[in-house]
């Protein structure tokens, strides 16, 4: 299949050898794409290329000024459902190395299919390329184009190949032609209508044009060599009869190009030099050079022409990257939609908390290769914690709440509704760049009533369980006190007991409040604490609505091998509680994203959530560590 082209590129390579993708450009890892581009610059080979400002034939271009662009890459998804991460790399890939090496990436709607396109695609696509960090407006012109608008040429080209014996009207049968095609050992045979002269074939391919044969009667085929190696060059269709209403050209055409057709011309009238796509195009590429070079024979366009070239897809263990089985997913409502936060859709990666910087440090840290691979799905969440560790503000969030009930506040503090300040930073020392002004404290308040997580009391401690516990008997028969703590950035307190429901569920826990111990105070550590816990004040706290997001499949691979991969989905894929979370986090901005501390990485719902009024939370990933014991 593929050949093993030796790059320096690395997947799931270790954090040291990883280039500083997000933070632009120090240090690029080279690749065999980067290899080739560099040649050609070195080389010359488009410096004598012509841009008339927009896409157009030979004279067209001739008209023009050298072009501004170097080089000139394109992204050329087909409108027919939301980019997913592997589009991403392909943005990433195709944007990042125009910005690289002063060129100019195209986005280009590959809209030749009449039946599949919808305009809420269109600009889900458009907004999630510009959420990655990229546009196409350089040199003062916009780059976004449509394929659809170059159907006048691609029939002018048509007939041009009909003319200089390049192409006929084959009336055979699908089965016929498939029969005739032959396969990888045996040659194909030539069609009856081969031999029809260019006349012929003119007049009858205007006929297909004037809708004076049904959809599928007769094709044109490019006339090429039916005893070809490479079964794509023994004369492949590339004019169709469809009567179907297309999105932008209406009913004016009842004839469509193949897309093996379409798309090297698309390349060729926009000037592209690097023409790359996925590893499944490498055998067509005999075909895209044949057609473009029989093209600028004929004066049609500019030469040097476009050249394709491949590199792997992305895979992604637990992740489906097609667009027909997401859509799947979603009309089949096994999501929530396409911005479901489980969907490997750049909307649902943006949902669940996913960064632009974080998805362009993937794209660069799985670098370019020639061959398939799986990535883990660990390489993506390592990028995102990696982005986030620096730029997400702490804060804490209680998951599954039980009430701590401070017993002698009131002793010590004067009243049962007395509160205290608290504070902690916002992000920890080792985030704070030199020269950086660290954020404001958060601040947030303790009182007599505290909620605290569930798991952090425990009646009957296991074996070296050091949150709280009340008094229980020692070895020796003697009563020993009940475990001391520190409530995170607050005070210690000594765990005294709980109380329970009639079906044994606990129902509060008490401890006593030891004076003097608040953090950040002379006497702070006066008490030693086993354990700190993190917990959310009565008096302050926020209730919220804390979406626990896992894996939408259970399987590393849910669609191999023609796998039905509905029965792959993980029923537990998402939990929701409702948990207390700290001031600063009931006010956080949808988008905003926050280390819950001790749990992991989570964002401000941007569809649901309302600051202040109704917070709703997202579990983007965990930390890499699990917490406390
Ligand atoms: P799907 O099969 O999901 O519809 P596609 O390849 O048909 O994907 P297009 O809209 O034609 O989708 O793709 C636009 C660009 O994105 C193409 O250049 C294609 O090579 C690239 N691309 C699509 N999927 C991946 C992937 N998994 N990894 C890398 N690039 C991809
Ligand atoms: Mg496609």
């Amino acid at each position: 299949m593929s050949s093993n082209t030796p790059t320096n590129a690395s997947s799931n390579g270790p954090k040291n050898n990883a280039p500083a993708a997000a933070s632009g450009d120090e240090h690029k890892v080279s690749n065999f794409l980067r290899q080739i581009i560099e040649k050609d610059l070195e080389q010359g080979t488009y410096a004598s290329r012509r841009w008339a400002g927009t896409p157009g034939d030979a004279a067209h271009h001739d008209s023009g000024q050298p072009d501004p662009a170097k080089i000139r890459t394109r992204f050329p998804p087909e409108p027919n459902g939301y980019l997913h991460v592997g589009h991403a790399k392909s943005i990433c890939l195709n944007f990042g190395l125009a910005r690289d090496y002063g060129g100019v990436c195209h986005m280009r709607f590959d809209d030749t299919n009449p039946e599949k396109e919808d305009t809420e695609y269109v600009n889900s696509i458009l907004d999630a390329v510009q959420w990655l960090g990229f546009g196409w407006e350089a040199n003062g012109q916009q780059h976004l184009f449509h394929a659809s608008d170059y159907f006048d040429f691609m029939y002018r080209a048509a007939e041009y190949l009909i003319t200089a014996g390049h192409a006929y009207v084959d009336e055979q049968t699908a089965e016929q032609m498939r029969a005739a095609r032959g396969d990888f050992g045996k040659p194909g045979v030539d069609s009856p209508f081969r031999s029809r002269t260019p006349e012929q074939n003119l007049a009858r391919f205007r006929e297909m044009r004037d809708g004076a044969h049904e959809d599928g009667s007769m094709v044109l085929r490019a006339k090429i060599d039916m005893a070809s190696p490479n079964i794509n060059l023994r004369d492949p269709a590339i004019y169709r009869i469809r009567r179907a209403t297309h999105h932008n050209t209406g009913d004016k055409w009842c004839i469509y190009p193949m897309y093996t057709f379409a798309h090297p011309i698309e390349d060729a009238l926009e000037q592209i030099t690097h023409s790359i796509c996925t590893l499944e195009f490498e055998d067509q590429r005999p075909f895209y050079d044949w057609l473009l070079e029989r093209l600028a024979e004929g004066g049609l366009l500019q030469a040097p022409p476009p050249r394709q070239y491949e590199f792997a897809r992305l895979n992604l263990t637990y992740v489906i990257t097609s667009k027909r089985k997401l859509a799947q997913l979603v009309y089949d409502r096994k999501v929530s939609g396409w911005d479901d936060p489980r969907m490997p859709t750049i909307v649902g990666l943006r949902r669940r908390g996913y960064t632009p910087e974080s998805i362009q440090l993937f794209a660069e840290r799985i670098g370019v290769t020639k061959s398939d691979s799986w990535i883990d799905y660990s390489t993506l969440e390592g990028c995102l914690r990696e982005d986030l560790e620096n730029k997400a503000h702490r804060g804490m969030a209680v998951l599954d709440p039980v009430k701590l009930v401070l017993t002698n506040w009131a002793e010590v503090f004067g009243s049962d509704e007395h509160t205290e300040d608290c504070t902690l930073p916002a992000l920890p020392h080792s985030a704070i760049a030199e020269g950086q002004t660290p954020p404001p404290d958060r601040v947030f308040k303790i009182g007599k009533d505290v909620w605290i997580e569930r798991e952090d009391f425990e009646e009957v401690p296991p074996k070296g369980y050091k949150r709280l516990y009340p008094p229980r008997p020692g070895a020796d028969g003697q009563m020993q006190p009940g475990n001391v703590v520190r409530l995170k950035g607050g005070y210690v307190i000594e765990c005294t007991g709980c109380t329970r429901d009639a079906a044994g569920t606990v129902t509060e826990v008490h401890a006593k409040v030891i004076a003097g111990t608040k953090s950040g105070t002379p006497g702070a550590d006066s008490v030693k604490a086993k354990a700190a816990i993190t917990w959310v004040g009565a008096s302050d706290g926020v209730q919220a609505e804390v979406r626990l997001y896992d894996r939408l499949f259970s399987d590393p691979n849910p669609d191999a091998g023609g796998k039905d991969f509905i029965e792959a989905l993980n029923p537990n894929s998402l939990k929701v509680v409702t948990a207390y979370v700290e001031p600063s986090l009931a006010a956080a901005l949808p988008d905003q994203k926050f280390q819950f501390e001790r749990f992991g990485y989570f964002v401000a719902d941007r569809v649901d959530h309302v600051a202040g009024v109704k917070p709703v939370f997202n579990r983007v990933t965990g930390l890499k560590d699990s917490w406390g014991k």
